[in-house]
């Protein structure tokens, strides 16, 4: 163990520590003080919320990605309701398009609306590339190109979901897992669009894309988790901020303490329990001992997209009423813009709105590392390159960027987190890992949450099977 200054958590028995102030970590505080534990959580940033912060800069709100509050899970949901208040929640409505070749189409496609927009001859070809696909299915729908060209035809994949695709994952769809088109696009197809603009909307409700009205906490979605850091550090739980993890200590086969390193150097808290929303790859490089080769090899196989937003300052009728919209064009680098004043007028001042511009990169990207103002420039650019807003309107332009907003489902990701998972679920069983990041699942806050409930729930004697979590089904397996 490092040769440092060693605490208790302070807390009642069981001691845990929670890695990570993410929804995941958070929740999980949460959930423990419930039942009288309070216990530690390390963040290795200086806000909450992870992925799910609210980030502001000189009074401006922006929401990483923009997230919508919505989910099939009544104990998720529940919580939301026990952390914040209803005065605390706007019922927005969901307005999404995508942007190609100077034109909009409705987001979650709209056949009608679609095939209208692209003319009467590409429409034409689209139908009968459906319908070819039909008759002869691509052979490999494990990938995310298979799948779609599936549902959609070859040709209404390229135009709809290819281009977009590429610039948030970097690479060709091809090599894409098809799991990622399942989690996303669910149920809908070139039929079952057809069927939605004819079927009365309450039979809508099992496709996860057609959502149409949702929660959203006013000053967006880091409120819920400022406010849930509140309620844990009232019933005495320590939520330490800018201590990120360096190691798990184990004797035997268990964790029993855990190394963050904080602005007095490190600290090591004791533990009988971890429960860790920290990347999965960094949580087994972080094993002390170290994890055999083969497993570090496999979290060395792990992959992640990362994010920033540019966000610009325009005057309010400059905005969209959208939400969001999907920008197809291949010519320009951004893949999405948000409007946060559609999101919440609270995010916004008077008479302005900002406008956040989403790029995706590695961070080993020449757009990862240009500075801010670059940044800036390059979104003012294509703003006025795609005729969406003219550059001289912009008024102010911040960059916030978030490292490894994406768990990559690359052609080995299943096997390679297999691996980390069997040897932590024999090496270290009293670390829960959980959440995005945390169990490498490409999820929303509900699954993170709904994790990390059911891994408290473990702790105190229930053997719920948290990698079979689903909450679309809002289903869960008990451990045989
Ligand atoms: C573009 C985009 C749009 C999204 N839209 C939605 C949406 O509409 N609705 C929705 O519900 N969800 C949405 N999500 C998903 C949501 O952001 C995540 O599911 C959620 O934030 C995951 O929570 P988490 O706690 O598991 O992980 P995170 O949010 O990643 O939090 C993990 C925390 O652990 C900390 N950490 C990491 N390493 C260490 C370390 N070594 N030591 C200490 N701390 C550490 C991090 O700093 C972070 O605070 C979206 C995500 C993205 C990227």
């Amino acid at each position: 163990m490092a040769d440092n200054q060693t605490l208790g958590t302070g807390a009642a028995n069981p001691e845990i520590v929670v890695i990570g102030a993410g929804p995941a970590g958070l929740t999980a505080a949460f959930q423990l003080g419930k039942r009288g534990v309070a216990c530690t959580v390390l963040e290795a940033d200086s806000v909450v919320g992870g992925i799910s912060r609210t980030a502001e800069r000189d009074g401006w709100r922006f929401d990483i990605g923009g997230h919508r509050f919505f989910t099939k899970v009544a104990a998720v949901e529940a919580v939301w309701h026990e952390i914040l208040s209803d005065d605390d929640f706007l019922t927005r409505p969901r307005m999404s398009r995508i942007y190609y070749k100077g034109k909009f189409f409705d987001y979650p496609l709209k056949a009608f609306n679609a095939l209208a927009g692209l003319g009467i001859f590409e429409a034409l070809l689209c139908v009968s590339s459906y319908l070819w696909a039909r008759l002869r299915p691509p052979k490999d729908q494990s990938t995310f190109e298979g799948w779609v060209a599936a549902r959609f035809g070859y040709r209404l994949y390229r135009i709809f979901f290819k281009t977009y695709t590429e610039k948030v994952w970097g690479v060709p769809t091809s090599e894409i897992k098809a799991d990622w088109a399942a989690q996303r696009i669910k149920n809908l197809s070139l039929f079952s669009a057809v069927a939605n603009a004819i079927l009365p909307s309450r039979n809508r409700k099992d496709i996860t894309s057609l959502i149409e009205e949702f929660q959203y906490p006013k000053y967006g979605p880091g409120m819920m988790w400022e406010r849930c850091r509140e309620l844990v550090e009232a019933v005495g739980t320590k939520v330490i901020m800018e201590a990120a993890v360096t190691n798990v200590h184990l004797e035997g086969d268990r964790a029993v303490a855990v190394t963050a390193d904080t602005h007095g150097g490190a600290t090591t808290y004791r533990c009988d329990h971890v429960i860790s929303s920290m990347p999965i790859t960094a949580l087994v490089r972080a094993m002390d001992p170290p994890a055999p080769p083969e497993v570090l090899a496999a979290a060395a196989g792990l992959r992640y997209r990362d994010f920033l937003t540019v966000a610009l300052v325009v005057p309010e009728e400059d905005g969209f009423p959208d939400n969001w919209i999907y920008v197809h064009s291949p010519e320009v680098r951004l893949g999405r813009i948000q409007n946060f004043g559609s999101w919440s007028p609270y995010l916004v001042k008077e008479g302005r709105t900002c406008l956040g511009l989403e790029y995706f990169a590695f961070e080993s990207d020449d757009l990862w590392s240009l500075p801010d103002d670059e940044l800036v420039a390059l979104g003012k650019r294509e703003l006025g390159e795609l005729g969406l807003v003219d550059p001289s309107r912009v008024e102010a332009g911040y960059v916030v960027r978030m490292p490894k907003a994406y768990p990559m489902y690359d052609d080995g990701y299943r096997q390679n987190l297999a691996v980390l998972r069997s040897w932590l679920e024999e090496h270290a069983p009293n670390v829960h890992p959980v959440g995005r990041n945390g169990m490498h699942k490409y999820n929303n806050q509900d699954h993170s949450m709904y994790t990390a409930m059911l891994s408290v729930e473990n702790i105190f004697g229930a053997s719920h099977d948290t990698w079979t979590v689903n909450v679309e089904a809002q289903y869960h397996e008990e451990k045989s």
